[in-house]
């Protein structure tokens, strides 16, 4: 935002007290066909900004001043609350985008370019048709007007599910933060044409699965149609600001009030199927490291690796760039809610929901910068998007099966007196992999999965290194005979659905019989008589699933696993 001021002027409102009416009208006229404005006003204490964040779309706070975008339904609460407000315009004529709808590829080489939306998508497309071997192109989702959110991966087996962390770079969620769009399309073209050439970039590639999406929010970036980015907006064709949308830790499942837009439910759905180890959210108007959480002020369990990934970033920008660049607060780096709370947003859902370190990279103070200036930003960035791209490498990671089978587990990977607010991770499948990123130092990790043994083993981590443990897990019930060594023990039938009947071999004294889920949870115990010939258990009302029944007598323990249909 801090750049903005040379070339915003600004209109100043006095509010004074008038009706609920007066506002609508009033919300009315400013608005026009807008779908959003943008505006700044004073707030006394910082304690307000609770209350105001959702309300309105918070985009900076700065000594005492909230800089923020509201729709007319946000803005008309807002109205309500009586603050006095300058309403914010940018001069977009005078900034020079250089839109280029046919690009060559002298175009490429250069970067000083926005592509046209339908110069964007050839380009996605073009990707993968130059380096079939590298990338696919895709698409998660076609919005109502026909744009997509497109990706690409890249891998040195792209259609393999292979044995890596899975990393996620996307950009523009605010379809007017520019910048970060054409620097990941540039990353892209970097990451491939350099790949069997540059060693480090060649090793990155053969060792993760990056996915790269530049523009998360299309409709807004080309809110004044395919050809031009002038008139981006923040918010996304329904007016809505998705990074307000998400389920949050602390505000529930619908912190806006909002149905989940369509991009909100395609970022869902995709860090539902992919496991990312580690990802960043490109937002601009700020020079900052933004790192979880926004929804609350305790910080999180990696709050030293935050710091440490984070001032790396920082720091080898500040080494690459220019005086005063990606300084804001703490030189760089912030703890989101430190910095002002927000409830709702990308950030928060992917740390506590999908297991996944994301942080929001506020790339440039100004949101739609000049074409002419794209290329620097890439100079002062491109080093430092590579460092944190190679954390995911580093830390704990293994694969974890089950002892005796040798099958992948999904399994839950805990570090004792550590983890807490779901920083914890889990082994995926089908390959039983995991990668948990971590500070320096030495950890008890705990791994766990239903239906077998838990196991802590103590890990010791150095900083751009990853430790190896690959886990085994003992099945609960392998320390016990099983019930095939026992031909006159029948246990009839399975699949069972009505009753399971357990026929009794005279030859064995028993004391008690088991039911118990695959969660060790017994949910049926009876004692055995020694008259007893057959038992019955009526499971009609058990759920669905496998389960083990277990007859134990004489200091021994015999199982056998159950289907209950
Ligand atoms: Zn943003």
């Amino acid at each position: 935002m801090k750049t903005l001021y040379s070339f915003l002027f600004i209109a100043l409102f006095a509010i004074l007290p008038i009706s609920a009416q007066n506002l609508s009208e009033k919300a009315d006229k400013l608005f026009g066909v807008k779908k959003e404005i943008q505006f700044k006003f004073q707030i006394q204490s910082r304690a307000e900004i609770s209350k105001l964040t959702r309300i309105i779309s918070i985009d900076n706070v700065k000594d005492n001043y909230i800089y923020a975008y509201a729709n007319k339904k946000e803005f008309l609460k807002f109205l309500e609350l009586g603050y006095e407000y300058q309403l914010i315009n940018d001069k977009e004529e005078e900034t020079d985008y250089n839109m280029l709808d046919n690009l060559n590829y002298k175009d490429i080489q250069a970067w000083n370019f926005y592509p046209t939306y339908n110069a964007y998508d050839s380009l996605m497309s073009k990707f993968q048709t130059n380096f079939p071997n590298l990338c696919r192109s895709f698409s998660i989702k076609t919005l109502a007007s026909g744009r997509k959110l497109l990706f690409v991966k890249i891998s040195d087996n792209p259609d393999v599910n292979e044995n890596e962390p899975k990393f996620l770079y996307t950009s523009s969620m605010h379809g007017d933060e520019l910048t970060g769009y054409i620097l990941m399309l540039r990353l892209i073209e970097y990451l491939l044409s350099n790949y069997g050439t540059d060693a480090r970039i060649t090793s990155i590639i053969n060792n993760t699965e990056i996915w790269i999406n530049p523009l998360a929010n299309p409709d807004g970036t080309f809110a004044l149609g395919n050809n031009t980015v002038a008139g981006a907006t923040r918010y996304n064709a329904n007016g809505i600001d998705f990074n307000r949308n998400f389920p949050d830790p602390y505000d529930g499942q619908h912190p806006d009030g909002n149905a989940w837009q369509p991009e909100t439910m395609a970022f869902m759905a995709l860090a539902d199927s992919i496991q990312f180890t580690m990802s960043a959210n490109i937002h601009g108007g700020a020079e900052v490291c933004n790192y979880p959480f926004d929804t609350w002020a305790q910080l999180p369990a990696d709050n030293n690796w935050w710091n440490y990934v984070c001032r790396e970033y920082a720091d080898t920008v500040h080494v690459n760039g220019i005086a005063g660049y990606l300084d804001d607060l703490d030189n760089g780096v912030t703890n989101g809610y430190a910095w002002y709370q927000i409830t709702g947003g990308r950030q928060d859902y992917m740390n506590y929901f999908a297991h996944c370190r994301e942080f929001c990279l506020e790339i440039s103070n100004t949101k739609k910068p000049a074409a002419s200036t794209l290329p620097n930003y890439w100079n002062y960035n491109y080093r430092s998007l590579l460092n944190y791209l190679e954390q995911c490498q580093y830390g704990i990671k293994g694969i974890v099966t089950d002892s005796i089978t040798g099958i992948p587990l999904k399994a839950s990977v805990f570090i004792q007196g550590h983890d807490m607010d779901s920083s914890h991770v889990y082994s995926t499948l089908p390959l039983g992999n995991y990668y948990r990123p971590i500070y320096a130092g030495n950890y008890n990790v705990t791994y766990s999965a239903p239906g077998y043994y838990s196991k802590t083993i103590s890990s010791g981590v150095v900083n751009k290194t990853s430790t190896i443990k690959d886990v085994q897990l003992v099945p609960i019930y392998i320390t016990t005979n099983e019930i095939a060594n026992y031909p006159n023990i029948n246990i009839y039938p399975n699949p069972a659905n009505n009753k399971i009947n357990i026929l009794l071999d005279k030859n064995y004294s028993y004391k008690e019989v088991t039911l118990t889920d695959i969660y060790g949870k017994k949910v049926f115990e009876k004692t055995i008589k020694s008259t007893d010939n057959l038992i019955e258990i009526n499971v009609q009302e058990y759920s669905k699933g496998l389960y083990f029944v277990i007859l134990e007598g004489n200091n021994q323990k015999i199982s056998q696993k159950i289907v209950i249909e």
